[in-house]
């Protein structure tokens, strides 16, 4: 069905390292055994081309597995396959991938959400049973909403990245995608945990049964409704998410308003922030190490910028500039570090949110899915979707978003987001719903 949605980018295998004719008693040696799973393509793979959605890592093969992919094979998993993305992860609907557009399973003339775009349709076309996504602003919500699929983004520092192919360190988690709550948190169950490779990593959260939590019981759990973020939402948005909140309620949740005072300059500072630590992480692609040749003739400047100019695409090349210029002496101090004052305020919004309910919730996505090609002329109109989804990353928490219902036939999603390391209390919720 779904061969021409340009969902992968390499469709390679990695079979499990677990003997399925092995003595199975011990429950758990393989919880993931005979599941299938696609891979966004930022994240490293032994053999197999990682390419980040970029020419300039066309033909990149990298020699290790990520600890992610380890995890997913010792637990039974079948990798299927590379997905595609935005370009480094940059952009919200998959249209920045040199690879082409993916299209969205439940409407192939719309996008299917970004960056990781083929994670989540690959799930939600049926081409694999899980996936693994990455979101440094929104990039597994968003196309977990457009798709009709389940996505989390986890607390940070509660998956390990040792192999993930930086965008913005500061703000990015990997983390799982899948059709139903519980198998998305089973998901998370394989992955989360720390790692030696990774020193952001946690024990917090580590030993969490995530499926057991997904149990759809919210009887007595008071759920802040996040109304600067529902205003800012269309309408047909606002009113499947309004249905669904009182479809929660109807369960037994207590709702109350909640006001973010400092969310207006979310967007703003994560954009710093983001391109800032892009331009940084970038730098090391110059076409020697890594990355497409230049072509050397004599002057390794003109070599570099050659390498840069073919390799990378349009939006890729704006953020570098834009975030160069935030780090640059004389504006630091007005961009980077005004920015940095921002995400702390943001995070201490959150806090005092979280302490009068037990989770938020928003739409996951002011809009529907955009016509493909409907978005790329204006790279604003981009950045203004990820309203919603960057205040999460800025503030580091957990965030789910679970199908909360259709308008004009297409899938929205509701954003459940939860205090550090309380994954259990967005899944427990978001299984009331899907
Ligand atoms: N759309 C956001 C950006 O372009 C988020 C991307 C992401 O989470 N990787 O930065």
């Amino acid at each position: 069905m779904s061969a021409d949605l340009n969902v992968f980018i390499t469709k390679e295998r990695i079979e499990s390292h677990t003997d399925e004719t092995t003595d199975r008693s011990g429950e758990d040696e393989n919880p993931l055994a005979g599941m299938t799973v696609a891979v966004k393509d930022n994240i490293s793979t032994k053999n197999i081309r990682t390419t980040c959605g970029s020419a300039m890592l066309e033909s990149y093969v990298p020699p290790y597995d990520a600890t992610v992919v380890r995890r997913l094979t010792d637990a039974g998993a079948t990798i299927v396959g590379k997905a595609n993305m935005d370009e480094f992860g940059m952009g919200g609907t998959t249209e920045t991938s040199a690879f082409g557009p993916t299209e969205n399973p439940r409407a192939p003339e719309r996008v299917a959400g970004g960056s990781s775009g083929g994670s989540a349709a690959a799930v939600a076309a049926g081409e694999a049973d899980l996936a693994l996504g990455t979101d440094t602003g929104g990039s597994i919500r968003n196309p977990a909403a457009f798709c009709g699929v389940v996505g989390i983004k986890p607390t940070y520092g509660l998956v390990s990245r040792y192999g993930l192919i930086a965008y913005a360190n500061s703000l990015e988690q990997i983390g799982p995608i899948a059709s139903t709550v519980e198998e998305c948190a089973s998901l998370l169950d394989v992955i989360a945990g720390p790692d030696e490779h990774d020193a952001t990593t946690h024990e917090e959260g580590a030993n969490t049964d995530y499926a057991a939590a997904a149990d759809g019981n919210v009887e007595g759990m008071t759920i802040g409704i996040l109304s600067d973020l529902v205003e800012g939402a269309d309408e047909q948005v606002v009113s499947v998410f309004e249905d669904a909140v009182a479809d929660l309620e109807a369960q037994g949740a207590e709702t109350v308003e909640v006001e973010l005072d400092s969310i207006e300059h979310a967007l703003a500072a994560y954009y710093v922030i983001a391109m800032s630590e892009a331009s940084s992480n970038l730098a090391r692609f110059d076409g020697v190490r890594y990355g497409t040749s230049g072509g050397y003739d004599g002057n390794w400047n003109e070599t570099f910028a050659k390498a840069r100019e073919d390799g990378f695409g349009e939006e890729v090349k704006r953020r570098i500039l834009l975030g160069t210029y935030a780090l640059s002496a004389g504006y630091h101090d007005k961009y980077y570090k005004k920015a940095q004052d921002a995400r702390a305020w943001v995070k201490q919004d959150f806090d005092s949110a979280l302490s009068r309910a037990d989770v938020l919730a928003s739409p996951t996505m002011p809009v529907l899915p955009p016509k493909i090609g409907e978005s790329l002329d204006d790279p604003l109109q981009l950045y203004f979707i990820d309203a919603n989804t960057v205040p999460v990353n800025l503030a580091n928490l957990p965030a789910i978003s679970v199908p909360a219902g259709e308008a004009d036939g297409l899938p929205v999603g509701l954003q459940l987001i939860g205090p550090a390391f309380g994954e259990e209390q967005i899944i427990r919720a978001g299984s009331a719903l899907a």
